[in-house]
């Protein structure tokens, strides 16, 4: 069975970048019949904050991600305790006293010389006696785990055949000074335990794997696949950080945009799919890819999401927006609906369009125009109105009085509506009923 995981570390509000990892992982289980673990990455008790986490649960069930299995790494320390004891036996994970700032004065150092600044493993070779003067000065041991060194090749599902090469790195920090687990053990030792099948996540993460995948044969793990994909990054090329406030999914959703128009821009920027309506997530996991996602930076223009919102809304059916628009105050109002969509680009916007027909309307009644209105109100035919009244009566009213095109039309809608532009009259007028119509008209 196919099980994907979305990990998060919930130190600040998810945004557009970060639902792209949660949204692509759950399009893939949703289209394999898979499941998806939500994962919080919260083994940093200084920065991770309980309500982040809550407010990324509700940020993905706004998008219509739910997770078959959340979990916390914060409660899963004894799964981690269990596997380091096993590093450590197996000689793999070993204890280091330098402090940063002799590590750092060592890359420097490194540097100047034209070498690669790689952790030299000094502590290797400390003696029991080396290892208990540190400590007996107070010193407390962060441990890294002592790669192979060698050449780790994996099959990408979105670059393909890739190359790592542990022997260019410095062994990693699995554990902190004061105890506590930095992100690669947890999340490797949590993949293995989880059943991972597929590891999908940003290309920030593919120099990491080679260190996990030694990690993983280590721990007698099955390796999974791994996909990385593009991140979205702003218009100069920069990443969409966490701090990026206005992007946040919180904020989208209060500035009105529709779950669906954020979900595909997330999905489909820097795809070869063009960014295009799709009705809901399963529509859109028909036509993503993992092999369509791009090599190059995925580019967000924020006005692109605003034109996909207002065509998403332009085809969008009454019944898909029923609830919101009844918790707005509109109800029974299909008609409505269907003459006003094409002309709104937020959901919020058909409000405007409901007091116009709700009333009160100024109607705008120019000197001239007087004596065509009256006419206009006397020829207005009997009720029950349809879609083919407007043309029946304006058929006639041309007939009449001779006027045509704008000089038929403009008037009769600033009378009708207060307004020089808006939804077709057509579809308008059996919306506004025949006594609006009498009021505004005289
Ligand atoms: N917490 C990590 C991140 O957000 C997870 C990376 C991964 O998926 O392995 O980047």
């Amino acid at each position: 069975m196919t099980r994907v995981r979305f990990a998060p570390s919930p130190t600040g509000f998810l945004h557009i970048g970060n639902l792209r990892p949660a949204l692509i992982n759950w399009l893939f289980a949703l289209k394999q019949g898979g499941e998806f673990v939500l994962r919080f990455d919260d083994t940093d008790p200084e920065r991770s904050r309980t309500e982040y986490a809550e407010a990324a649960k509700q940020d993905l069930s706004w998008i219509g991600i739910e997770p078959h299995l959340v979990r916390y790494q914060s409660e899963r320390t004894a799964l981690y305790d269990a596997a380091r004891g096993r590093l450590i036996d197996m000689g793999r994970l070993y204890p280091c006293y330098e402090t940063a700032e002799e590590l750092d004065r060592r890359r420097k150092r490194a540097r100047a010389l034209g070498k690669p600044p790689i952790y030299d493993r000094a502590a290797l070779n400390l003696s029991d006696a080396e290892r208990a003067a540190f400590e007996a000065e107070g010193r407390k041991p962060h441990w890294r785990f002592k790669l192979d060194g060698r050449a780790i090749t994996f099959t990408d599902l979105v670059r393909g055949e890739s190359h790592v090469n542990t022997a260019t790195q410095s062994d990693p920090v699995l554990i902190r000074e004061d105890g506590s687990y930095l992100y690669t053990l947890p999340s490797v030792v949590d993949d293995i335990d989880m059943g991972i099948t597929h590891v999908i996540r940003g290309e920030d993460h593919v120099t990491n794997t080679g260190a996990q995948i030694e990690l993983i044969e280590a721990l007698g793990g099955t390796v999974p696949v791994f996909a990385h994909h593009n991140l979205l990054s702003d218009a100069e090329g920069h990443g969409l950080s966490k701090r990026h406030g206005a992007l946040s999914l919180g904020d989208l959703r209060g500035a009105g945009y529709e779950a669906m128009a954020v979900a595909i821009m997330a999905v489909l920027t820097g795809t070869s799919e063009a960014v295009a309506p799709h009705a809901d997530l399963d529509a859109l996991a028909e036509v993503f890819d993992l092999s369509k996602v791009s090599r190059a930076p995925a580019r967000f223009d924020p006005s692109e999401l605003d034109a996909l919102n207002a065509r998403l809304l332009h085809t969008t059916p009454y019944a898909a927006v029923q609830n919101r628009l009844e918790v707005m105050g509109i109800s029974d109002a299909e008609a409505l609906w269907l003459a006003a969509r094409e002309n709104i680009s937020k959901l919020s916007d058909i409000e405007d369009w409901h007091r116009i027909v709700t009333g009160p309307v100024e109607p705008v009644i120019a000197d001239e125009d007087r004596g065509f209105l009256n006419e206009a109100r006397d020829l207005l035919p009997p009720e029950p109105w349809d879609g083919d009244t407007w043309k029946a009566w304006t058929g006639t009213l041309k007939d009449q009085t001779g006027r045509k095109g704008r000089g038929l039309f403009l008037p009769l809608r600033l009378a009708l509506t207060g307004r020089p532009d808006g939804p077709e009259l057509r579809s308008l007028l059996p919306v506004l009923g025949r006594k609006a119509c009498l009021d505004r008209l005289s």
